[in-house]
């Protein structure tokens, strides 16, 4: 461990190590802490943080649980650079980008349930 670790410990933030699609279509992550995260879908597509479901100037949800179909499923992702995915959802939504930071928040708000 080096010497700004020691000084900044909090400064580290926790990465994927592995991400997939479970069998329902929820997102699965695997953390560097070992942890693994199953984010149910229309859970996580009612979080969706992209332009189409937030307004991007107030910061008001337009599309949340309510919007979203009962049994919305992750088709796909893709990776964006080393900080993000990207996912595609069965309502034809693709446009959402999830940071490892945000689902790093997310992770932490299931875990407060
Ligand atoms: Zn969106």
């Amino acid at each position: 461990m080096g010497l700004l670790d020691r000084i900044k410990p909090q400064e580290k933030k926790l990465r994927p190590v592995d991400l997939g699609v479970d069998g329902q279509g929820g997102l699965t992550v695997r953390w560097e802490d070992g942890r693994q995260t199953v984010f149910a879908p229309k859970w996580l597509r009612a979080r969706c943080p992209c332009a189409g479901c937030v307004e991007e100037w107030t910061g008001k949800r337009t599309v949340g649980e309510a919007q979203v179909p009962e049994d919305v499923k992750c088709r796909g992702l893709h990776q964006v650079g080393n900080y993000a995915v990207q996912l595609d959802w069965s309502d034809s939504h693709t446009t959402g980008i999830f940071s490892w930071d945000y689902l790093l928040e997310l992770r932490g708000e299931l875990d407060k349930k």
